[in-house]
């Protein structure tokens, strides 16, 4: 008896089950319930069916011995095959030739399988040596691993190492109607990235991470960074080449490329803060697999690439404006709630904010206090060698952390505990001496601009991640003179509550984080000044509302009082006309928030997308829901 092992998804990944069951892949697969523990028989099943879905828990045992029948035994909740073509069942002599066509696909696929086992892939163009592989249907993790899909079914992985690999791939791919996705490091929250067509590919940009052609005049210049190049690798090259980024920042190990690409910023009223702001030029491989050079301008198609999505294509490489390497300061201070909410008399976040090369605040509502951290340029010749870390962790704290936050799950009290130990430890520098890696103990800090501003790990820790210690998060933009309103009615939203007997607090080692845009023009992003049905005076630039939550590792991985947070969300997007950050937010909220958005600036970046990708190659989620797909 001829048998055919192969593997199904575990039972405990309902997200997974659900994309597998969109109408699309319905009509081109056929889906065989297959219940835990059960073995089963299904009869008129043709004997070459191709497993779709497979990963290394749970298997499947198929008799593949007679064409009429299937004897699956398994452990998984379904398999899934592709659907028969219906030729099969067609005349003896069209049966001979399908035969023969699928004889041939046997030994095509067989050489494709050797060729997979080499590293070479689908796509022989591409050097064996410098392509890695992982091949099959499988969830493609955020940074968070297990448990949190960026993608709910992919089928391969690339990981090219040049420029033109990653074009070899796209060509391939397009000419054969296959999506694709780029992924830098994965550093989003939901499974957004890529759309649920299970054939998709990820491009991984990681080994892609060139940095070439720094020009520095007069203490401003640009420099050449290739897809898979991180902020922090940037940053370091440019420092020992006497350059340095700007404010146009993200938080942690993101490539520069993925923040342009999904309009991610850091935090400034007074400089530019999206990332894209800062780009002069950019290469971008369209759906036919072409590389088109753009440069910055008034036009559409630079409005639509500086908040792209991905839906134009991989941005190969980018030219990013630097300026000479400078030395900042760090401060933190200490605010009542009442006084930054304006209960206590005026307080003008903008006017408090906006003096700053960077600034945020840290909300402890449990504590009813704000932490307010400023940020500002200090000479060359400034002693100090700060190095600034927000996810360090060493295993006592992450261990210590995740039990009491689990303890937290059905409890209220243990979140408030939390919540004080958070609060008291964020009150101190968050800062370690980079010489010496003694922390440090007293505010202002000061040091060289990248490792002030962002900084890294700190040597021998771990990102608190990797001790379990997980998240989910909400980010919300709003035009930054009703920022304190928005503020006052989350509040209210606590002691709602609270008044239930549900209290609910900040479970983040950080707070909720409050930070602020700089009005930046383009379609999508979050600080344009464009407005459609929904007015709104964006001219002052934006506060964004960062509600970052603790994910119990226990039980049905819900959090305490889990429908107040839909409730939270769908109250501000009502309420407000809040814009939602591109890789923060569920599918849920981007649906909601749709009513938000420009429908102007939609259309004429849905146009832009057709000319670069007229079939899809690169869709989304998130494009599906915006509506700028079609
Ligand atoms: C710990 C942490 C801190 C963060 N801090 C901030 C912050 O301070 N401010 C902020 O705004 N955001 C922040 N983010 C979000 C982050 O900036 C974005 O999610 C960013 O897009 C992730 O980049 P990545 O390189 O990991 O890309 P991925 O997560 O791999 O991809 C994100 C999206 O970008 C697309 N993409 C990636 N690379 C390319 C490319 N070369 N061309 C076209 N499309 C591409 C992907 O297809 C996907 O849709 C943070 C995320 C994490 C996890």
């Amino acid at each position: 008896m001829k048998k055919q092992a192969f593997f199904s998804r575990p039972p405990e990944e309902p997200s997974h089950i659900a994309g597998l069951q969109s109408d699309k892949f319905r009509a081109q697969h056929r889906i065989f319930h297959c219940p835990p523990t059960e073995s089963k028989e299904y009869s008129q099943v043709p004997f070459d069916l191709i497993p779709i879905s497979h990963n290394h828990h749970y298997s499947h045992e198929i008799d593949t011995t007679s064409t009429k029948r299937v004897h699956a035994q398994g452990l998984g909740p379904v398999a899934v095959y592709k659907k028969f073509p219906r030729f099969w069942r067609s005349t003896p002599r069209v049966q001979l030739q399908a035969t023969f066509l699928l004889l041939m696909m046997g030994l095509l696929s067989i050489t494709l399988a050797l060729a997979l086992c080499s590293g070479s892939a689908l796509f022989p163009g591409l050097s064996t040596t410098t392509v890695s592989v992982v091949a099959g249907a499988e969830v493609y993790n955020t940074f968070d691993g297990p448990g949190f899909p960026a993608c709910n079914a992919v089928s391969h992985v690339y990981r090219p190492s040049t420029v033109d690999e990653m074009v070899e791939i796209v060509k391939n791919a397009s000419s054969q109607g296959i999506p694709v996705r780029a992924s830098g490091n994965a550093h989003m929250w939901y499974d957004t990235m890529c759309s649920d067509d299970p054939e998709t590919i990820i491009i991984k940009t990681d080994a892609v991470n060139r940095i070439s052609d720094l020009e520095l005049n007069d203490g401003v210049g640009s420099v050449m960074i290739e897809a898979g190049a991180t902020f922090p690798q940037v940053a370091q090259w440019l420092h020992d080449h006497g350059a340095a980024l700007g404010y146009t920042l993200v938080n942690w190990n993101i490539t520069m490329a993925g923040a342009i690409a999904m309009g991610a910023h850091r935090s400034s009223l007074r400089e530019d803060s999206q990332v894209s702001a800062a780009a002069l030029a950019m290469d971008i491989i369209n759906g036919k697999g072409e590389l088109i050079h753009i440069e910055k301008d008034d036009s559409d198609t630079w409005l639509a690439a500086t908040t792209s999505l991905g839906l134009l294509g991989i941005i190969a490489r980018v030219k990013f404006a630097v300026q000479a390497d400078y030395k900042v300061y760090a401060n933190q201070t200490i605010l009542d709630e009442d006084e930054v909410l304006g209960l206590n008399g005026d307080y003008d976040i903008f006017e408090e904010v906006s003096p700053y090369v960077t600034a945020n605040y840290w909300w402890w509502p449990g504590q009813k206090k704000f932490h307010l951290r400023t940020y500002g340029v200090v000479p060359i010749e400034t002693s100090g060698n700060a190095f600034q870390s927000t996810f360090s962790v060493t295993p006592f704290e992450g261990d210590t952390a995740r039990n009491l936050l689990n303890a937290g799950q059905n409890l209220s009290l243990p979140n408030f505990v939390s919540e004080g130990i958070f609060f008291g430890l964020w009150s101190a520098p968050n800062f370690h001496d980079k010489q010496t890696d003694l922390p440090l103990l007293f505010w202002p800090v000061k040091g060289w601009s990248y490792d002030v501003l962002i900084g890294g790990l700190y040597p021998n820790q771990l990102p608190e991640w990797d001790y379990d210690l997980h998240g989910k998060t909400l980010e919300l933009a709003v035009p930054v003179t009703q920022g304190q309103a928005l503020l006052k009615r989350v509040r209210e939203l606590f002691d709602e509550a609270a008044a239930d007997g549900k209290a609910v607090t900040a479970t983040y080692r950080s707070g909720i984080n409050i930070k602020f845009g700089k009005p930046f023009d383009s379609f999508l992003g979050q600080t344009t000044e464009r407005v459609g049905d929904v007015q709104a005076d964006w001219s002052k630039g934006a506060l964004m509302f960062d509600f970052p939550s603790f994910v119990p590792t226990t039980g049905d991985h819900h959090r305490y009082n889990e429908e107040w947070y839909a409730k939270l969300a769908t109250t501000l997007i009502n309420e407000f006309p809040v814009r939602p950050h591109w890789t923060k937010n569920t599918r849920s909220i981007f649906q909601q928030a749709l009513k938000n958005l420009d429908q102007d600036s939609i259309t004429r970046f849905s146009q832009v997308r057709k000319e670069f990708d007229p079939d899809g190659t690169f869709k989304s989620i998130v494009g599906e829901i915006i509506g700028v797909m079609d």
